[in-house]
């Protein structure tokens, strides 16, 4: 969990959902899937809104609004992280629901898509306040949430100690412990190995697959990082220890630049113990300081480099800066970062663009893996986690540039039509007209 909190930007039309919507249009007309499976998704199966009250260390009483959505469930139980942020609102919980939808499909793991979000800011509250909001959050979702029908995980601001309680106040109210319910749980909870690095290291594995078929020399391929926190670190820390430059990261409060790259285990110290982002280098326990400019997020994503990570939060990428992008790879590590607009502005200039569903889909294949682990009573070491997710990983990479390929069109296109036509199959399967009239 990060210490800052950052502004959510808006869509280009300030509804992230109607926003989402105009992508699936788009790949649906692309792909040409069955308009009853469309119209399907364009409605969340189900949207719980609960008012949490919460003792704080005051003696006073403050509630809090929450949200799940579960998207679809056609594939499987829905599943989908939740967001602590003051500026959650239904409209970001329903796309984020939609886009687990599409992301469950695009690594072909059988679950359906949902989403939760809670109107907090996180570092109000003291670590025992957060513990009875977690807790109370988890009793007002109640049986809207469970093993079998909804599986929650960590987003922004939430982590593995939430996860815990969370997973802590389900089984007592079930009277058995219950950890399939919710993945992301610490290790000594039923968690998996590898689950807290894994966005990261599925972003790493998706690159791969680009470096191999693009030729590029790690060496001489500068990177851009936005947000340095779960997903940011694991992927910049890969990436550098490949020989990538890592040249530029940031957090809420702003970034720093270096063009000689930077030693990335170092910052990941540095901002893990401090919460501070600074440009250090450490060995051992001690940190100096070396060379770099301040720059602000805005300015980052501008920058002259080869690959850029948005890796924060959505809408930062917009008709408004998408001409002024220079890095001619772009890989979606957060959801949703770039607008539909801004896409149509990348995909005219050539930019390749690695979409969040597929991008950033590592989180939610070693959750599927953790979920596994919980109903089977096993745990898996660390290299099996890791090469099963390589696995998934280069599969789907492979499957959607192929794609992409083969139907002359964008990276999201192809992925969003690679995840429509699967869900359509289960669509179908389940009584579609036209299941009917091809059988
Ligand atoms: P996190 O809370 O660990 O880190 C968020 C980072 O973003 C922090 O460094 C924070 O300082 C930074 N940030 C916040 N506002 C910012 C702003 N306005 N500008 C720049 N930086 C800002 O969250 P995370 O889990 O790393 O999630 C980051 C993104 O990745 C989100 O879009 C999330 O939905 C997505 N994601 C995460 C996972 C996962 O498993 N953690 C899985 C899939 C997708």
């Amino acid at each position: 969990m990060a210490d800052e909190q950052g502004d959510i930007s808006g869509s280009d039309d300030g509804d992230v959902f109607t926003d989402a919507l105009r992508k699936l249009d788009h790949a649906a007309e692309f792909g040409k899937i069955d308009e009853e499976v469309i119209e399907r998704l364009r409605h969340p199966r189900a949207i719980l809104q609960v008012a949490v009250p919460v003792r704080l260390d005051d003696g006073s009483l403050r509630t809090f609004e929450a949200y799940r959505v579960r998207h679809d469930d056609t594939r499987g139980p829905g599943k989908g992280g939740i967001r602590y942020h003051p500026d959650v609102s239904l409209s970001e919980v329903k796309a984020l629901a939609l886009w687990m939808t599409l992301k469950c499909a695009v690594v072909d793991i059988p679950f359906g898509g949902a989403k939760g979000g809670v109107v907090v800011n996180p570092k109000e509250l003291s670590r025992l306040e957060l513990e009875r909001l977690s807790r109370g959050v988890v009793s007002a979702f109640g049986d809207f949430i469970g093993p079998d029908t909804d599986i929650p995980a960590p987003d922004v601001y939430t982590n593995e100690m939430v996860m815990g309680w969370m997973m802590d106040e389900y089984s007592k109210a079930h009277g058995r412990r219950v950890p399939a319910m919710i993945t992301g749980k610490p290790l000594a909870l039923g968690g998996s190995r590898g689950r807290d690095q894994a966005t990261g290291r599925g972003a790493y594995y998706a690159i791969k697959r680009l470096e191999e078929r693009r030729e590029w020399r790690p060496a001489d391929t500068t990177v851009a990082v936005q947000g340095f926190g779960n997903a940011g670190q694991h992927v910049a820390r890969l990436l550098h220890a490949d020989g990538y430059k890592v040249v530029a990261v940031s957090d809420s409060k702003g970034g720093i630049l270096s063009n000689d790259g930077f030693d990335v285990p170092s910052l990941i110290t540095q901002k893990n113990e401090s919460r501070e982002l600074r440009a250090v280098y450490c060995k051992g326990s001690v940190c100096e300081m070396v060379d770099s400019d301040d720059i602000t997020n805005a300015e980052l994503l501008e920058l002259d480099v080869d690959i850029l990570i948005p890796a924060a939060l959505e809408g930062v990428i917009t008709a408004d800066n998408a001409a002024d992008i220079r890095a001619p790879t772009i890989v979606e590590v957060a959801n949703g970062p770039t607008t539909s607009r801004a896409d149509a502005i990348l995909a005219e200039r050539d930019v390749t663009l690695v979409p969040d569903i597929l991008a950033n889909a590592g989180g939610v294949t070693v959750s599927y893996f953790e979920w596994v682990q919980n109903r089977n009573g096993l745990a898996w070491g660390l290299d099996e986690v890791n090469d099963r997710l390589a696995e998934v990983m280069g599969r789907e990479t492979d499957n959607v540039l192929d794609q992409a390929t083969e139907l002359d069109t964008d990276l999201r296109t192809a992925a969003y039509v690679v995840a429509l036509q699967r869900i359509a199959d289960a669509v179908s399967a389940t009584g579609t007209h036209t299941f009917f009239s091809d059988g």
